[in-house]
Formats: structure tokens, C-alpha cells, sequence
């Protein structure tokens, strides 16, 4: 870092980086001999850490910024996985945005002739491993050191089914969570203060009353697990979010905090109409067992 004269700012970004390039395990930890024009792989680990130090020094320069909190970091993060072609690219474009991103892979595969091109979402990709904080307003209600998961009128009127409410079709498994009949788009807060340990995203929302033996058929839809801060034993997730913009807000890595707005309700997965399942869980066992109870508690408080 001293030899390249970059700022100190910059270490966590660079361990991101290695950690997105190798998770620790390939020698080549910043996967850097490429931009040498060697093939993948090809020089030890020093050299590479080297290597991968100058080629992001460069990109800093020639985006011109000389610290972490400046802005330009997206822009010289994308590039690193894009190349330098992607710096003038975007400034014409008013700077990085995902946007520009995806527009950018698309038209040099298409130039390429390839499938693909880098991975568009490198900048996101990198943020995971920065321990980042989700940019969510806090809106939710707290009630002690949690927060509803829903608005307090849907939280108190909403409900449909709770724990134990139905056995799920075809398993012998009772329902372990809490379902909130609130259509789609409605806003979902977290609970707790904690750390997005899982997320899924990308499967469309299901048409409305679609038979249960094709919900059934789905993959889990869009999701979010998080781990509160004072209880590392409980996992708490949220699921069928919508497919549509904004479902799922955050990040593997990010942490949350208690009454922060996460995502969105909506339809996916094994569902067959708009709502809302929560459920906490003690050591992540999908049973009812494990499930804690926390609606009447809560309800309890606000009445
Ligand atoms: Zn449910």
C-alpha cells in the first residue's frame, strides 16, 4: 500500500476486493494477472497483491480520487472488474450507476461477441464484504428492542394465520411463522438490530390465486434472513417478497437496524396470494419448535 502511495482509507476496499475475487482461496488473490495480459492464475500471491494494488491505484487516478469516501469509489470498483475502457464509458454518462453498468456489459459482449461480459453488479458484489449499512429509512414502530415487522395497523388487523395455523400441504410440517394478509408493495421493517445473513431475489411475483398444487411446485421466492445483534442463536426472515422494484433492499453482510425499512411485501414463491410471512427461528430449524412466538407479546404492548 506505502510502495503505491494510496490512501489508508482504501484498505478495507482492497480487502473487499480480494475477498470478491478468491474468497481467500485461489493464489492469485486479486486475480490481477489479467490486466498483465497473462493468463488467469499465473503469478503468486505477492506479486499479485502487487499487481492488484497498482492497477486499482491506477484506476483511482484516472478517476481522480484520492480517498475511500469520495466519490468516484463505485466507478473505480466497477472498472476494476470491467477494465479501464469503462471510466470514459461512464463519465459520459454522468458517472456509475448500475444502469450504466449493465448497459456497459451488454454492448461489449455485444462488441465482443461473447454471452457476457464482467459482472455488472462487481460494485454490489464488493460492498458485501465491507461489513456496509443498509440505507433504508427507519420508519417502523419500536416496541422495546424490537420493532414490528409491518405498519401498526396491519400488524394489529392484518393477521391471517399464525403459528400452528395450518399444517403446510403435503408435509407434516405446522406453519412457524406469522402471515399478514397485506398486499403487494407494502413496506416490511426489521425487527431487530442485526446482520443480513441471506437473501434471495429475482423470482417474479405469482399471479394472484394461482391453485396451491402449482405454488407448491416454486422455488422459496425472494427472502431476507437476518441474525439480531443480542441473539446470534435466532434467525428471522421475511419472505415471498415481490419480485418488482424494491422487494428485497438489502445485502448479504449489511447490517440492519431495528425498525429499518427492508424490502417489500408481495407474491413469490410458495404462495398463492399477496402477504406477508415472518417468522423467527431458534437455530434455524423450519419447525414449529423452534418458532417464537412474538405476536401476542408485542400486541400486547401496543394495546
Ligand atoms: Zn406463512
Amino acid at each position: 500500500m506505502e510502495d503505491q502511495n494510496l490512501d489508508e482509507s482504501f484498505s478495507p476496499v482492497l480487502l473487499a476486493i480480494a475477498s470478491q475475487e478468491s474468497g481467500g482461496r485461489v493464489p492469485d488473490i486479486f486475480q490481477s494477472s489479467e490486466s498483465l495480459g497473462l493468463p488467469p492464475n499465473s503469478i503468486g500471491p505477492e506479486e499479485s497483491i502487487e499487481q492488484g494494488v497498482k492497477y486499482f491505484k491506477e484506476l483511482a487516478d484516472s478517476v481522480g480520487i484520492e480517498s475511500a469516501s469520495d466519490e468516484g469509489l463505485d466507478l473505480v470498483l466497477q472498472s476494476y472488474n470491467f477494465g479501464e475502457g469503462f471510466i470514459d464509458y461512464a463519465k459520459e454518462r454522468g458517472g456509475y450507476s448500475q444502469e450504466t453498468a449493465n448497459e456497459f456489459s451488454d454492448y461489449m459482449a455485444d462488441e465482443s461477441g461473447w454471452s457476457s461480459y464482467g459482472d455488472p453488479k462487481y460494485v454490489s458484489h464488493v460492498n458485501k464484504y465491507m461489513g456496509s449499512t443498509a440505507t433504508g429509512d427507519v420508519e417502523g414502530e419500536v416496541i422495546g428492542d424490537m420493532a414490528l415487522p409491518l405498519s401498526k395497523d396491519a400488524f394489529m388487523n392484518d393477521l391471517m394465520c399464525d403459528i400452528g395455523c395450518y399444517y403446510d400441504a403435503g408435509s407434516d410440517t405446522p406453519h412457524p411463522g406469522y402471515d399478514w394478509n397485506v398486499p403487494r408493495g407494502t413496506k416490511a421493517f426489521s425487527m431487530v438490530d442485526g446482520t443480513v445473513i441471506e437473501v434471495s431475489e429475482g423470482s417474479p411475483d405469482n399471479p394472484q390465486g394461482i391453485p396451491l398444487s402449482q405454488a407448491l411446485t416454486m422455488d422459496l421466492g425472494n427472502y431476507i434472513r437476518i441474525i439480531p445483534d443480542n441473539n446470534k442463536g435466532v434467525v428471522l426472515s421475511y419472505f415471498h417478497l415481490t419480485g418488482q422494484d424494491n422487494g428485497v433492499m438489502v445485502e448479504e453482510g449489511m447490517k440492519v437496524e431495528k425498525g429499518q425499512v427492508i424490502g417489500h411485501s408481495g407474491n413469490s414463491g410458495r404462495t398463492t396470494g399477496e402477504h406477508l410471512h415472518v417468522e423467527m427461528l431458534v437455530g434455524g430449524d423450519y419447525h414449529i419448535d423452534s418458532a417464537i412466538k412474538f405476536y401476542d407479546e408485542m400486541k400486547a404492548k401496543l394495546e
